[in-house]
């Protein structure tokens, strides 16, 4: 006898009552089609030799197979990576009042557009520009999707046909393909390079200015440093030169800050009032990097310069949406209050957590995680660890910290790879990173209120374990 012939119909496997809930909640078109899929794997596997599953075997599988595809996959995880500004894991978390603003915004309609005042048609800038100038001490201000979109807007707003003279030393690449020549061509500007990778000096400026120049442009170095025998111009002498040439001098900050991240214990990184100050016309930097907010572009400078910007064409296909400028909003608007940024800001407050309140953190999670670890051959211990701020900030600074090192008893180093994989397959995924022949967690970015949710999803590490194990 045919054995598919004993093969259950989609029908019977549907009426299951284990897969009643999972049909309750994804509805019965996703639960027919994982059946569907299955069937046709077995049948598939049985005429290769392989023996009919029982029914149990398929609804289970079925089961875990729904369960699988209807998991989200923007997984909120756990960044115990120890770059607090980590790219892939989405950068910047945004600070409560930014969540509660967003969620309003999504929920119901605002006056993105709209002027309360007059009931005409507003400008979405006007939600944020008025914030931006304060903080800035700049005179106009607009929003796009990012930084590079910022950059890419600016040039061919001001330079399209025509020469942007750089340094040699700023020709940076920003991962994920953002390199600044490349921005250039793309943009229609034409880019010139003056200096030499270490050392540029004004005169290489001032030599390269044309007919055809259209700006002189600085880039923040952001995510290597050059030392030794080297010079930079100052940003005020880049400006003066640029003006007498009756030319803009813009500033691409990259991360840029509001705020002297020094005056809270971290390295000093440039500050988009700093560079208005030294007399830029024009400074772009990231919502999501130092300043803790959501990904946007942010241009801060010249009132005429900006209105141009505003009229390009292409600012309709950069724009921000709603759901960024009401987190934007909320969080530009806790840079008013510096006194209490460190607290209220969540990526400074990550960078700028002191190494014994971390510590203290490790120890009382050791137990935790030595429990959730007992049955594998490896030793846990807290260690003294050293952040990195990540997204190219700082790219030299490291911050005292601290954690666990996973090591494995023995030579036998597949156990941490193991252990890693069972950490990405929890509920709320926990990411680490291997160093010195351990898995480190750094504990900086793991708040106290999370203590308790982190503590629950290692206690479902064994079962991870397991099922990763098959
Ligand atoms: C990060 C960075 C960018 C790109 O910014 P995004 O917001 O990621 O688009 C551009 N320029 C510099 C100097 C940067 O550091």
């Amino acid at each position: 006898m045919n054995p598919l012939s004993q093969l259950p119909s989609v029908d019977r496997l549907l009426c299951a009552p284990e897969l009643a809930a999972l049909v309750d909640a994804h509805g019965h078109a996703v639960v027919t089609a994982a059946i569907r899929d299955l069937l046709a794997a077995v049948r598939t596997a049985v005429r290769e030799g392989a023996a009919l599953p029982a029914d149990a075997a398929l609804v289970a599988r079925v089961g875990a197979a729904v369960t699988a595809q209807m998991q989200p996959r923007l997984r909120p995880v756990f960044n115990l990576t120890g770059t607090v500004l980590h790219t892939n894991l989405g950068r910047a978390p945004l600070p409560e009042e930014a969540v509660q603003a967003l969620i309003a915004a999504a929920r119901s309609p605002c006056a993105l557009e709209y002027d309360l005042e007059t009931g005409g048609r507003g400008d979405r800038d006007h939600v944020v520009d008025d914030l931006l100038c304060e903080l800035t001490g700049a005179e106009a201000a607009t929003v796009v999707n990012n930084n590079a979109a910022a950059v890419f807007l600016l040039l061919n707003t001001l330079a399209q046909k025509k020469q942007v003279i750089v340094s040699r030393g700023e020709l940076i690449e920003i991962g994920g393909a953002f390199r600044v020549p490349d921005i250039m061509s793309r943009a229609g500007a034409k880019l010139v390079e003056v200096g030499t990778t270490n050392r540029t000096h004004l005169k290489d400026f001032a030599e390269a200015i044309t007919p055809r120049s259209a700006l002189l442009m600085k880039v923040h170095a952001s995510n290597y440093a050059i030392h030794g025998f080297t010079h930079a111009v100052a940003e005020s002498e880049l400006a003066e030169l640029a003006h007498r040439h009756q030319l803009p001098f813009v500033i691409d900050l990259g991360s840029g800050t509001l705020t002297d991240l020094a005056a809270y214990g971290l390295p000093h990184e440039p500050t988009a009032a700093e560079a208005i100050a030294a007399g830029a016309d024009l400074v772009t930097f990231s919502g999501d990097k130092l300043l803790g907010g959501p990904q946007a572009g942010l241009l801060v400078g010249r009132k005429d310069l900006i209105a141009k910007i505003k009229k390009n064409p292409l600012k309709r296909a950069l724009r921000v949406g709603k759901l960024t400028l009401a987190a934007l909003e909320a969080v530009l608007a806790l840079y008013r209050d510096p006194d209490r940024l460190h607290l209220r800001v969540t990526a400074v407050r990550q960078l700028t957590r002191p190494q014994a309140d971390i510590a203290a953190q490790a120890a009382r999670l050791l137990p935790v995680l030595q429990a959730a670890l007992a049955a594998l051959p490896v030793t846990v211990d807290v260690v003294a660890l050293m952040s990195q701020i990540g997204s190219g900030s700082l790219p030299v600074e490291r911050l005292p910290s601290s954690g666990f090192a996973i090591r494995p008893q023995g030579r036998k180093g597949g156990v941490l790879k193991r252990i890693e994989q069972g950490l990405r397959a929890l509920a709320k995924p926990v990411i680490g990173r291997i160093g010195d022949g351990a898995l480190l967690l750094d504990l900086r970015c793991l708040a106290a209120g999370e203590e308790n949710e982190f503590g629950a999803a290692l206690a479902g590490l064994p079962a991870a374990l397991r099922r990763t194990a098959v």
